[in-house]
Formats: structure tokens, sequence, C-alpha cells
């Protein structure tokens, strides 16, 4: 049975320095995003006991906790390869004409997504997503690492808005880190990610009837 496993970071721990701190990325993938991986593990192995005994009982605690702690596991995955050293700038090519389309420019955008990830009550994520029946793009604002999110949306860019993720070096100036964490972007993957997304016609495969042109 295949297992999940914790990814290898593609830069050192202190390479976004100074935007986020070694020590916030060496506690946040060594730790945080471990104990996802190792969760999710976890309740899928309940999940086949559960089976094998037939007794369902805590069949809706282990879902609940198979989404929340594979989300992590997905969303942090992401975010690391959305960034890299010396990152950030604008991205160009079809992703930067479909953000002009549908955000009428990156300034909007950028404000767009900060807000997203800034006013999240309690811990989540802001999010970039595409989304297949109207073929555009969509910020998401995701509480913990699953919930809020529109269905059938491929996550894209990600900003963990959790308190783990800056409270080391931001405190409670967490709009410094939505702020910093511009500086870090890989364009290049998100602009991968978004030509994968607009390929995958087999979400919606009559995504042409579910909407109407502006
Ligand atoms: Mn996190």
């Amino acid at each position: 049975m295949a297992r999940y496993v914790l990814p290898d970071l593609e830069y050192d721990f202190g390479a976004l320095e100074p935007h986020i701190s070694g020590q916030i990325m060496e506690l946040h993938h060594g730790k945080h995003h471990r104990a996802y991986v190792e969760k999710a593990n976890q309740t899928l192995e309940q999940l086949d006991e559960a089976r094998h005994r037939k007794d369902f009982s805590r069949i809706a605690g282990l879902e609940k906790s198979l989404a929340f702690n594979l989300s992590g596991h997905v969303l942090h995955s992401i975010f690391w390869k959305n960034m890299k050293p010396h990152g950030g700038d604008r991205p160009s090519g079809e992703l930067a004409r479909a953000i002009e389309r549908d955000f009428g420019g990156f300034e909007a955008f950028k404000a767009q997504l900060t807000q997203v990830a800034a006013t999240i009550m309690g811990s989540g994520w802001g999010a970039l997503v595409y989304e297949p029946i109207a073929q555009r793009l969509l910020t998401c604002q995701i509480y913990d690492h699953q919930s809020n999110l529109s269905q059938g949306g491929v996550t894209l860019l990600v900003i963990d808005a959790w308190e783990h993720a800056y409270y080391l070096q931001y405190r409670n100036q967490k709009t410094e880190f939505f702020d910093a964490v511009w500086n870090t972007w890989n364009w290049d993957d998100v602009e991968a990610r978004f030509q994968a997304a607009r390929k995958l016609n087999l979400v919606v495969p009559h995504a042409a009837e579910a909407v109407k042109a502006a």
C-alpha cells in the first residue's frame, strides 16, 4: 500500500530569508508538515482496520481526520514548491493574462489574495485556484486545511495563514508576513500548475454546459 512521505525541500531552510526565517522553515517542514504526513498514514491504517473488523463506529471521525491531515500534506507540499530563493516579481505569459482577465490586474489580484489570507478567522490558507467550469481563476479562503474550498477547484498558489507559519518571526504583525511572502513566489511553478489544471477536463466533462459567457 502506498504511504504518504514528507518531500524534501528544494532549497535550504534559510534560503528564503529575510522573508521567512530558517528557524520557521525548519520547524514548519520538519515538525508541522511531518505530523500531517504521519497522521494521514495513521488514519488510513485505522480505516483499514475498521474495514477488516467491520466496525465503522468511528468512521465519521476518521474521515474528518483524513481530510484534515491529508489536505495539510497537500497544501504544504504545494506551498514549498510555490516558493524559491530570490523569488517574487510577477508572473508572465498566459498566467499573467488570466490574472489580468479575472482580477483586473496583478496589483488588484495581490491585494485580494493578501486580504483573503489576512482575514481568516482562526487557522487557514489563502489560495489561488483554477475553477474548471468557468475556466477562470478565483481566490479561496480555506479554513484549517480543507473547509470552504470550492469543489473541483485546483489549487495553484497558497499562503499559509496558520500562526506557526509566521509567529516566531513576525509575532502579531501577520500582515507583514503576508506582504513578505510575495518576495518568495516561484511563478514558473504557479504557471506550470495553471497549465496542468487547464488540461484537467476530467473534473467536469460537460463544463461548457454549466456556465454562460458574460
Ligand atoms: Mn503550515
